[in-house]
């Protein structure tokens, strides 16, 4: 199959995603070059981050500063994909300069920690705050990544005392019994993990 299309690597972000009432998600938030096919992926991305946001709010369930967080969270992700295509638009260049700079990374790109870094990067693994959530498996024997369908917030917890601490939130929050410790959005990310914080809901639930 072939598409005549025209299309330029053109990046541009808007400074806030957010003015009032107003919020902007997707292309009419950041544009960048479609090298390395991640545009519509950062656009589903936003709308994750923004979608429960913005019901807890519109429920008048959402604690201070929830909806501010979404640009807080969602324009630095922007920023690193545009990163990313800027470096592959000027590695596509082509003079015989990129040519050279394109060698010198696919040898950097054979190499173990090359192809880790690059792989770590793009996939999002390694630290687990702030990130989705891993299908773990919990000791009810089933998986994390199941549950993180339900779009509700999910306590991964064998501690009782957490469990108690819950409970006035019932309608929003499932407990679900595993390790590590950990509180999980309703758009699949960990809002925290290990250590629980002194209020471990207070940031997310109203
Ligand atoms: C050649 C090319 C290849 C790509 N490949 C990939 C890829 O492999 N992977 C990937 O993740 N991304 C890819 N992308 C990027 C991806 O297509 C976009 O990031 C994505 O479509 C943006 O979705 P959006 O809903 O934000 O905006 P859009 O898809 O632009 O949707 C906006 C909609 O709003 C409508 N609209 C505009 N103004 C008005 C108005 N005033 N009233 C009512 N409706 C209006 C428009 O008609 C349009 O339907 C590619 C882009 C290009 C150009």
């Amino acid at each position: 199959m072939s598409a005549a299309t025209r299309y330029t690597d053109a990046t541009r972000q808007a400074v806030t995603y957010r003015a009032g009432r107003v919020l902007l998600a997707g292309d009419a938030a950041h544009i960048h070059s479609p090298a390395g096919g991640q545009g519509l992926n950062l656009g589903i991305g936003d709308a994750m981050n923004l979608g429960w946001k913005l019901a807890a709010t519109v429920r008048g369930r959402a604690p201070e500063g929830l909806l501010d967080g979404y640009t807080e969270e969602r324009h630095p992700v922007g920023a690193w994909v545009q990163g990313w295509s800027d470096a592959q638009s000027a590695l596509g260049r082509p003079d015989a300069r990129s040519a050279a700079l394109r060698a010198v990374v696919a040898d950097l790109l054979d190499t173990v920690p090359g192809a880790t870094y690059v792989l770590k990067q793009i996939s999002g693994v390694g630290r687990l705050h702030g990130r989705v959530a891993p299908d773990l498996v919990l000791d009810d024997g089933s998986d994390l990544a199941r549950h993180c369908r339900t779009a509700r917030f999910l306590l991964v917890t064998r501690d009782p005392g957490l469990v108690a601490r819950a409970e006035g939130f019932a309608d929003r929050l499932t407990v679900l019994p595993g390790s590590p410790a950990m509180l999980v959005r309703p758009d699949g990310f960990v809002a925290w993990t290990g250590e629980p914080p002194a209020d471990p809901f207070a940031h997310w639930l109203r």
